[in-house]
């Protein structure tokens, strides 16, 4: 069976709201940052997911370059994260000056090790950053006691873990808020998006003053629109980080429709999750497991073939089948940025998820029946490679 259409791997969700929000902020004659919908967002966030203080940013990206500058970021800083992991995160840091000491993921998931962190600790060590990948939750709270313990900070690169938390007994955090500081973006690949565009969002207060003059390029402009000084001046070091009100009016329009797109997401990843969780065809396949203070936000479907040659066999015949399925990052351990200036060290597990890790379609937008045709395809995908 071939799909007469291409599956796309991803499809931004936009409705009409939308377009009605968008134009709204237009009427209102005020398109830069800080305006009506950006603060509608941030309040949104704020209350909804626990967190101090939030600044719409142009990107997670640039909200993690403001990180780096909020921790003050000196050459030769020490910040640990995981190779297995997005461009992104490297770069804030190495902007600054910092050595990036990447520490490998935990053997059954692409998160990072805490055994792995506690080992690459120094006297240099100036922050950790992790990624929830797929947004499912990082071993968060045993992190968060050893970098208090050492005194070093906790940034949270969110980006995949909208809607998602930490559960423990009748406990529920949401990831975003148990760091120092915490990114999101809203990517067109994201669960909620708005083209580009991300979030800061802070816990430790003391980072909240100073992060609004970075946002708003060095100045105290914001005090300054708050009638608390009656001019505004460069006080700081900054850039221009402040999202446009009309991409905030979008990405609200997607606020407005959270639980409906989630619902949506979760359920297609349930389904996946459920026609491979009995037997893995012939072990063929092997799917998430699913720790017990992790939830499903739905971002994320992925499951790891048991070697790099049939990784790329499946992936072959999911393409050729009209489904636009996908591997995800090198280990940037081995990236020819990081060679260049660094010598090579093997990382295990993420060369691992680098070469077996594939990720199957998932967005609002996708039916069930196209979800069933997947699985179908997928499974003559794993009877064909069982014969080979
Ligand atoms: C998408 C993503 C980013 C970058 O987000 P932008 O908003 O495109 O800058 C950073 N980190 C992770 C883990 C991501 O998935």
């Amino acid at each position: 069976m071939k799909l007469d259409k291409l599956i796309p791997f991803n499809k931004p969700y936009i409705n009409k709201k939308t377009y009605d929000l968008v134009s709204n902020s237009l009427d209102l004659k005020s398109t830069s940052g800080n305006g009506t919908y950006t603060k509608k967002c941030q309040d949104f966030f704020e209350q909804k997911y626990n967190f101090k203080k939030c600044f719409l940013t142009t990107s997670c990206s640039d909200a993690l370059e403001m990180c780096a500058l909020l921790i003050d970021i000196k050459e030769g800083d020490e910040v640990i994260m995981p190779s297995y992991n997005f461009v992104s995160s490297a770069n804030a840091f190495i902007l600054r000056g910092a050595k990036i000491i990447f520490a490998d993921s935990e053997p059954d998931s692409p998160n990072i090790s805490f055994d792995e962190i506690e080992k690459k600790i120094t006297k240099n060590t100036k922050a950790v950053v992790l990624v929830h990948y797929a947004g499912l939750a990082c071993d968060i709270i045993r992190i968060k006691e050893i970098c208090l313990k050492k005194n070093i900070y906790l940034i949270e690169d969110a980006a995949h873990a909208i809607d998602s938390f930490y559960l423990e007994d009748n406990l529920k955090q949401s990831l975003g808020s148990i760091g120092d500081l915490s990114t999101f973006s809203f990517h067109e690949t994201k669960n909620i998006s708005c083209g580009e565009g991300g979030l800061l969002a802070i816990n430790n207060e003391k980072f909240i003053e100073r992060a609004e003059i970075i946002w708003e390029k060095g100045t105290n402009r914001s005090s300054f629109k708050r009638g608390e000084v009656n001019k505004y001046e460069w006080v700081d070091i900054g850039s221009s980080f402040l999202l446009s009100d009309v991409l905030a009016a979008y990405l609200y329009s997607q606020i407005l429709d959270l639980k409906k797109i989630q619902s949506k997401r979760i359920k297609i990843w349930n389904k996946y999750y459920d026609a491979f969780k009995k037997n893995s065809l012939d072990k063929k396949l092997t799917i998430p497991k699913i720790k017990n203070y992790q939830n499903i936000n739905g971002h994320i479907f992925y499951f790891l073939a048991n070697n790099i040659v049939d990784r790329n066999f499946i992936l072959n015949y999911l393409n050729k089948n009209n489904i636009k399925a996908s591997f995800h990052y090198m280990s940037l351990n081995k990236s020819p940025y990081y060679l260049r200036n660094s010598s090579y060290t093997s990382l295990e597990n993420s060369e691992r998820f680098s070469d077996t890790l594939i990720r199957l379609p998932i967005y609002y937008d996708l039916e069930i029946q196209k979800v069933d045709s997947i699985i179908y395809i997928l499974k003559n995908a794993l009877e064909e490679l069982a014969t080979k």
